[in-house]
């Protein structure tokens, strides 16, 4: 028997479970979800690859209440799919099936995967490879702000990169539109990236509830995480982590920050501001003066006295540079041994090794050195495991 799952009368043909198999063959697995898993797959007359998230509804695992939370969600999801469809920056659903086991859906593959991955790999961004990230994720934003949808799940996992590094936003899940004055009171997301208000509204009944700017101090989140490779907020304990929230309490202080401009901490602060109605738009954040650097390239036209002047600088600069050079006092093993992690080039590359050895995001917080794990002595080593797994445990 199947069942028909239909968000609105013209959702994308739904049928059986033996037409999706009829028309993809599923390959392997490339993402998971809570109660998904996503695959790739091919289409069998085309030999184009798909990506086909597969929601597992099979009554003997679920009670009624499960099962129907699980349906009205998957509803919800392809409804908003649907009206948000055909922007640059969010993925296409392209077909979906339902049987009375599984739901169905088959989007765009994106091979290059989730910008929490490439994050990873390469530890930290460039300001200018974050800006071109963040300008397309606040675009997206404010497209949904603008026909009051909100996201509710805005992360690294959940930005998805297609072959030229453009970003597209997916999973949609969690997300609501909302009728005019209407707040949520629901506690969902990602611990890390919740905002304080939907936290405070869990914990007090008279709360007025929150909209859509929890999306906005998601995107400070993120903004911060890509520039630092560590989160603002981030403590073993998650009880002291989410209050460290609730206070806004996060700082630049960590060696990244040093050759970051105040443009870029600027709007990260503008973001992630406690109070809610404090706190800028999308569109406010769009028109940023961080935004507003190397949007358009600048052609200079120089006349032979400034040319003149531009060479006679790049001569003096030179000099300078080479003095400079002859004064740097050579770089030794024992500096080296002494304290690496200070040296900027070393820091980097103990950076993107920790990634390779852990296979996942190493370092948690200020307090946390990466370093450590290189360090001979056995107790700095120990104790710098023993965070990660408690870290990590108590993550996950
Ligand atoms: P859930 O709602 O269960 O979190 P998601 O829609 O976020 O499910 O998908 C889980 C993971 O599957 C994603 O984080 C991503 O790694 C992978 N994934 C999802 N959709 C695609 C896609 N279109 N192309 C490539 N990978 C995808
Ligand atoms: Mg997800």
């Amino acid at each position: 028997m199947t069942r028909d799952i239909r968000a609105e009368d013209d959702l994308p043909d739904s049928a059986a479970a033996l037409d999706f198999y009829k028309k993809y063959d599923p390959k392997e697995i490339i993402g998971r979800g809570v109660s998904s898993v996503v695959r790739r797959c091919l289409n069998k007359h085309t030999g184009v690859a798909y990506a086909v998230k597969i929601i597992d509804i099979t009554p003997e695992r679920l009670n009624t209440q499960q099962l129907e939370e699980i349906q009205t969600s998957t509803v919800k999801e392809i409804d908003i799919l649907k009206k948000v469809s055909g922007h640059p920056n969010v993925i296409a659903l392209i077909d979906c099936y339902q049987s009375n086991t599984f739901i169905f859906l088959i989007f765009d593959l994106m091979k290059r995967g989730e910008l929490f991955d490439y994050l990873t790999e390469k530890v930290t961004l460039s300001e200018k490879e974050s800006r071109n990230i963040m300008r397309a994720l606040l675009e997206v934003v404010d497209f949904l702000h603008k026909k009051n949808i909100v996201h509710r799940d805005l992360k690294p996992e959940n930005i998805l990169l297609d072959d030229e590094m453009n970003i597209k936003l997916s999973d949609f899940g969690f997300s609501c539109q909302l009728e005019p004055g209407e707040h949520l009171r629901e506690l969902c997301g990602t611990p890390g990236y919740l905002a304080p208000e939907l936290l405070q509204c869990s914990m007090d009944n008279f709360h007025i509830g929150y909209g859509m700017e929890v999306d906005i101090w998601a995107c400070g989140v993120i903004m911060y995480t890509l520039l630092a490779g560590s989160p603002p907020f981030w403590h073993r304990k998650q009880m002291v982590m989410l209050r460290m929230i609730m206070e806004g309490q996060y700082s630049f202080t960590s060696a990244e920050w040093e050759d970051t401009s105040d443009c870029v901490k600027d709007l990260i602060a503008r973001m992630l501001v406690v109070e809610p109605k404090l706190r800028c738009t999308a569109g406010q954040a769009l028109a940023h003066p961080f935004f507003q650097q190397y949007f358009v390239e600048e052609v200079r036209h120089f006349s032979p006295y400034r040319k003149f002047k531009v060479i006679m600088l790049t001569v003096l600069a030179s000099v300078r540079m080479y003095y400079h050079y002859r004064r740097v006092k050579p770089l030794t093993p024992d500096i080296v041994l002494r304290d690496p992690y200070a040296i900027r080039p070393l820091r980097k590359l103990i950076d993107a090794t920790a990634f390779r050895i852990y296979g996942h995001w190493v370092k948690k917080g200020v307090q946390q050195n990466r370093a450590a794990l290189f360090e001979n002595t056995p107790r700095a080593v120990l104790a710098a495991l023993t965070a990660q797994s408690e870290g990590l445990d108590d993550l996950f």
